[in-house]
């Protein structure tokens, strides 16, 4: 067999104990046995990352983002010192790196940084000489030396972008489901594996809230056409191929389900129908840092309207106090925040060639009594805010509806 260079991702609940750590090191020294050259790219253990968020959010609910992402880097340097342990203890060459020691460097956007290059020299070096290369996902640092991280799921990011700087022969990505399915395994037992998605597809899925993969690393992928292996950590079985493109035979109507509970919906109410007044409020949100999502703004009849629309949870705080400051500067009412909302949203390249997939989408909603209080559409996805409480049922029912179980 033809000696390849494999990156490897293995996500936290791949290394959320001792036994899957050690799970990990016979499963990448398999790999090694074979004659491959391994760089292999960890998460934090288990939920680590969420309770650094919560150990922050109980010192300074308005933590500096620099420090924030000082904190959160530290769980990633847990598993990658551990896993070269794991490795030595069954006698082979690792070494482990922090992001910053192999060069990830990135622009000083905190805790969503980009990645600006990678100096791979020394993971090249370390690889020259034998060892397996451990690097911990999810940071970089910048050119001033301040350690950054590069959003939720960042280590899927990691992971793509050093198979594409060290042109890699294979990008595997390891997780706790055994790839891509129509629908979050967990919320529908009935969901099928996907033998391959196109990077579209997925990107879309991704950006719709399947975090089984990070929605930026798989805009990395596509860009540099970098095929990803999602598969289990577990299991030996052959997982989902994330991929330029997907020949199927009969083109399915809908690929995939998702399901967003990260979202909360901030309306505007009575905002003065004049021009230049929706551009003021997305600029100063946007200057200050604030993702928007879905907008809806009313027709007015009374010379005011409400504007309403949808951020990550995680900007929620920042988001309607900017909101606030701007609503009282243009003359605008109440701000209300409504966090009891969650996203449905179907995905496939099919709908492009099929008319009538909203109304299908629509009516199976209606005829579950889910009212549907915002929608959004692309060219291959339609999504749909409605409350919380109806989330599981919505991907139930679509996922039935659209027949991929
Ligand atoms: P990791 O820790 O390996 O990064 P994540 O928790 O980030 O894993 O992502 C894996 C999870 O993504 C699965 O456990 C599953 O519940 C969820 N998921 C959501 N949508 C999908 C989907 N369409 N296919 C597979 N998994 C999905
Ligand atoms: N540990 C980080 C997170 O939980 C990065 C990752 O898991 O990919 O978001
Ligand atoms: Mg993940």
């Amino acid at each position: 067999m033809a000696k390849k260079l494999i990156v490897q991702k293995f996500g936290g609940s791949s290394v959320a104990n001792v036994e899957r750590i050690q799970n990990v090191a016979k499963r990448v020294i398999g790999y090694k046995k074979e004659g491959h050259d391994l760089v292999v790219v960890v998460s934090a253990m288990a939920d680590t990352t969420d309770e650094l968020l919560e150990l922050a959010n109980q010192i300074n609910p308005e933590p500096e983002e620099r420090e924030m992402d000082m904190l959160l880097s530290t769980g990633e340097q847990i598993s990658v010192a551990l896993l070269a342990m794991a490795i030595h203890k069954l006698g082979f060459e690792a070494i482990s790196f922090t992001g910053a020691q192999v060069g990830i460097i990135t622009d000083a956007n905190y805790t969503k940084a980009r990645i600006i290059k990678i100096n791979a020299e020394r993971i090249r070096e370390q690889i020259k000489r034998g060892r397996i290369v451990i690097v911990a996902g999810f940071q970089g640092v910048t050119m001033d030396h301040n350690i950054t991280t590069l959003g939720r799921g960042g280590s899927d990011l990691t992971a793509v972008a050093l198979a594409t700087a060290l042109q890699a022969n294979e990008c595997e990505i390891y997780t706790d489901v055994e790839g891509i399915y129509s629908t979050d395994p967990r919320i529908e037992p009935r969901a099928k594996k996907l033998k391959a998605i196109t990077f579209d597809e997925m990107l879309e899925m991704a950006s719709l809230g399947a975090q089984v993969m990070q929605a930026r690393s798989i805009e990395v992928a596509k860009k540099f056409n970098v095929p990803l292996h999602v598969r289990s950590s577990i299991s030996t079985n052959p997982g989902t191929m994330i991929v330029k493109e997907v020949n199927r035979m009969e083109e399915a109507l809908i690929t995939g389900v998702t399901l967003n509970k990260n979202e909360a919906k901030i309306t505007v109410c009575d905002v003065p129908d004049k021009p230049g007044v929706a551009a003021d409020l997305f600029q100063n949100l946007s200057d200050g840092g604030v993702n928007v999502d879905m907008i809806v703004q009313n027709v007015s009849h009374t010379k005011k309207t409400d504007i309403s629309f949808t951020v990550g949870k995680a900007q929620c705080a920042k988001a309607v106090k900017l909101t606030q400051k701007i609503a009282s500067d243009i003359g605008a009412g109440d701000v209300v925040l409504d966090d009891d909302i969650s996203r449905v949203g179907i995905v496939g390249i099919g709908m492009k060639s099929h008319p009538g997939v909203a109304a299908k989408m629509f009516g199976t909603l209606a005829d579950n009594k889910i009212n549907i209080e915002m929608i959004s559409t692309s060219d291959i996805s339609i999504s749909c805010i409605i409350k919380k409480k109806f989330g599981e049922t919505a991907v139930k029912m679509l996922h039935k509806e659209f027949g991929l179980g």
